[in-house]
């Protein structure tokens, strides 16, 4: 006598062949839907693992994903743009003393700022 796992859900009389990638349950040949995820005890397990599947799929495609790389990205830039120019104006800050030069860096310097504050609180609003 067989154990009862190993005989088809449907037929008690024949041996499982599968077991369904859904729920497990044992199917025979005849009784075994094969689907592109896999073999099932029915179609509507089928469905449910290929509903799961595309859902997987989607969330990982989209998710934004994308448009936070891209805010990533110019934010490093800014980051990078703005240390230049604080390098650069702390040179001519020790190199020259022309106030009019310094207060035209300065007000570089703070734009700069500006900007990477306002591209730091976009990847701030798109995390929470
Ligand atoms: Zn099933
Ligand atoms: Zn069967």
């Amino acid at each position: 006598m067989a154990k009862r796992d190993e005989l088809c859900l449907n037929h008690s009389d024949r041996p499982a062949t599968t077991r369904c990638s859904s729920c497990h349950k044992p199917v025979c040949d005849e009784c075994v839907v094969a689907s592109g995820g896999g073999k099932f005890c029915s179609q509507a397990c089928a469905d449910r693992t290929a509903n799961f599947q595309a859902h997987a799929a989607g969330v990982k495609g989209k998710g934004g994903g994308g448009k936070m790389v891209k805010l990533v990205v110019k934010v490093v830039i800014l980051t990078v743009i703005v240390l230049v120019a604080y390098v650069a104006y702390q040179k001519f800050v020790k190199g020259k003393s022309n106030k009019s030069i310094q207060r035209g860096l300065q007000r570089d310097a703070d734009k700069l700022q500006d900007a990477a504050d306002d591209v730091k609180k976009d990847v701030k609003d798109m995390a929470e």
